[in-house]
């Protein structure tokens, strides 16, 4: 461990255009800071600097969260605290809510944000599944202009996305829920505070006029393979069935079975996969209890 942190130069963004206007000149040789919680500790292990560091955290209009017709934007400086005291989140998107009460302690939610949890890229984000099961996608913006992207498909293995060096991500967002469709959170991890899952895993569920029958279903599990995941076994499983005891374990035994985990200090990869099984099903259970209740809500 080395506790020296060699600072790049620290450029502090008062605007979006003050922060791509420096992305743009220092290129690789920059890095943005927002809560800095997983940032500070990377620099402080590695003793690696960057040379430029881009403070985006004095961009107060970023801290939004807003409902705009049936979409829910989240800005890129709100906080996991925010987002899970979120009125509009705890109504629309309950597993978003969910996940970020399960990030850290509330020191940790109080400073780290949902876009930095993404793009720090950890195959264990709690909030990547969450937005993956969402079908949530990602503003990113650069001196070139906009593109959106999937978060699904941003992730491209441990701390690798497809963003570029002069790319910022500035808002999440994705519909909101509506009435008969549910969604749930669940994490396994060492403590039930400050600890990084051993697996993670999230479901959306929208069911039929008779609340019976699934119509459609998104489930992600993290912490079993290079990035977080999409498990389509188990959604074609439950796409089109009725929901039941039945189907839930047919869904959680194809998702354990598409899984590939490793073997690291949090678990094993047989324990991991066996784990993945107990966790979407359980994902799945509230997921669909919530849907039949007509909202979204705990
Ligand atoms: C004690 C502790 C406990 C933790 N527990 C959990 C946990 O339970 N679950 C979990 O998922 N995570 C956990 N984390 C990790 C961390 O808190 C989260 O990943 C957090 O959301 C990171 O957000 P941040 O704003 O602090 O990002 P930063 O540290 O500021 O940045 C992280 C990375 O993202 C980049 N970045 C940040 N914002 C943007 C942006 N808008 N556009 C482009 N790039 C950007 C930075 O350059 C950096 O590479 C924990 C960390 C600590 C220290």
């Amino acid at each position: 461990m080395n506790n020296d942190i060699k600072m790049g130069k620290y450029i502090l963004a008062k605007s979006i255009e003050e922060a791509l206007n420096a992305l743009d000149k220092y290129g690789e040789k920059a890095r943005v800071m927002a809560g800095s919680t997983d940032l500070l500790p990377l620099m402080r292990r590695t003793g690696r600097e960057s040379e430029y560091l881009v403070d985006i955290t004095a961009i107060g209009k970023l801290s939004y969260i807003k409902q705009d017709g049936e979409v829910i934007k989240i800005g890129a400086l709100a906080t996991h605290s925010d987002v899970n005291e979120s009125p509009v989140v705890k109504k629309g998107a309950f597993v978003l809510a969910e996940a970020c009460g399960m990030v850290g302690s509330p020191q940790i939610r109080n400073r780290g944000t949902l876009a930095g949890n993404i793009m720090n890229a950890s195959p264990a984000a709690d909030t990547a599944v969450a937005l993956i099961a969402l079908g949530a996608e990602a503003k990113i913006t650069s001196k070139k202009g906009e593109r959106i992207e999937k978060i699904e498909s941003i992730f491209l293995g441990p701390g690798k996305t497809t963003l570029n060096s002069k790319e910022l991500i500035t808002e999440l967002r994705f519909r909101a829920l509506y009435p008969g469709e549910g969604s749930a959170f669940c994490k396994l991890a060492k403590r039930k505070g400050m600890a990084i899952s051993i697996v993670n895993a999230a479901a959306f569920l929208s069911l039929d006029e008779s609340r019976a029958v699934c119509r459609d279903a998104r489930i992600a599990v993290g912490s079993v393979a290079p990035t977080p995941v999409r498990v389509k076994s188990a959604e074609d499983i439950l796409t089109g069935q009725e929901l039941g005891e039945n189907m839930i374990e047919k869904a959680s035994l194809a998702a354990r079975d598409e899984v590939k985990p490793i073997d690291d200090i949090r678990g094993g990869a047989g324990y991991r996969r066996e784990m993945t099984k107990v966790l979407i099903s359980s994902a799945i259970r509230a997921a669909t209890e919530r849907a039949q209740r007509g909202n979204n809500h705990e």
